[in-house]
């Protein structure tokens, strides 16, 4: 699943080729993506101008010219894949927007789990689902706030990590590298980790994730954005994917086993279990 420097290099991508394209129409090809109901959708987006693209951990916000905002989550595999010329539907379009002036937008997602969303400008941040997203791992969380929202928790560590109403826009990947970082084990329950601690998990969250960011996120599994262009973090990953190696820094073999149904990979002499 798109991590949020997954999801960052989408927005900047989408930033370049449709900001300030004005959408002409919109073809819904899959039943499951839009949230809410189709005539209302395509009415509040057709003519309006796309303003400006945001994200909120893991969610893209297009922001239109006029009352809405269309929120988008990728899930699985969603990509989003502009054309010049208005013939070129992907292969797995589920949505495609059209745009004045040319231009096409496939929303593409061979699982189709992905989902669309309108929202009104005014209180989007109010209502499902992001109302429910905590603060995002890339700005400064205040430790003290962390340490309140999670310190009486029995969860081990790596669960709380990628509860996205606790903190925001990581996923397997990076959490194996943040608490590999954090030479904290991903078995550690949150309620006997200090302050300190937390604050080496949210030093190396922000760094891991800006430097993912830098190099358009991490293609380790099927992530592309544009057409079929891949990010870099994968070269760096210090024991993600690395199933049957050793750790880079004392030459244990990992270990690997599941948390809550995730395979989780990490080394059992650098990273301890407090
Ligand atoms: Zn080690």
């Amino acid at each position: 699943m798109p991590e949020l420097p997954e999801v960052e290099t989408v927005k900047q991508y989408l930033d370049k080729v449709i900001k300030n394209k004005v959408i002409s129409d919109v073809v819904i090809l899959h039943n499951n993506i839009i949230c809410g109901d189709y005539d209302f959708f395509k009415k509040s987006v057709i003519g309006k101008k796309i303003v400006q693209i945001k994200r909120y951990g893991k969610y893209l916000i297009f922001v239109l010219d006029k009352k809405f905002v269309i929120l988008a989550h990728l899930r699985m595999e969603g990509k989003y894949i502009f054309f010049k010329n208005q013939e070129n539907i992907s292969k797995y379009a589920r949505v495609v927007f059209f745009f004045k002036n040319g231009g096409i937008l496939n929303y593409d997602d061979s699982r189709a789990f992905g989902k669309i969303h309108i929202k009104n400008k005014s209180n989007y941040f109010l209502t499902d689902p992001l109302k429910k997203i905590g603060q995002e791992a890339i700005e400064n969380i205040n430790v003290n706030q962390f340490y309140n929202l999670i310190h009486k928790k029995k969860k081990n560590i790596k669960t709380i990590l990628l509860d996205q109403s606790i903190i925001s826009g990581i996923g397997n990947i990076y959490v194996t590298e943040i608490l590999f970082k954090s030479k904290i084990s991903p078995l550690t329950k949150a309620n006997k980790l200090n302050k300190n601690d937390l604050s080496t998990i949210l030093k190396n969250a922000k760094c891991i994730l800006l430097d993912a960011i830098k190099l358009h996120g991490c293609s380790a599994k099927s992530f592309t954005y544009s057409s079929n262009k891949k990010g870099q973090y994968q070269n760096f990953l210090q024991i993600y994917g690395k199933n049957k190696g050793n750790c880079p820094v004392c030459n244990n073999k990992l270990t690997k086993i599941k948390i809550s149904n995730r395979g989780t990979i990490y080394c059992n002499k650098c990273q301890i279990t407090k």
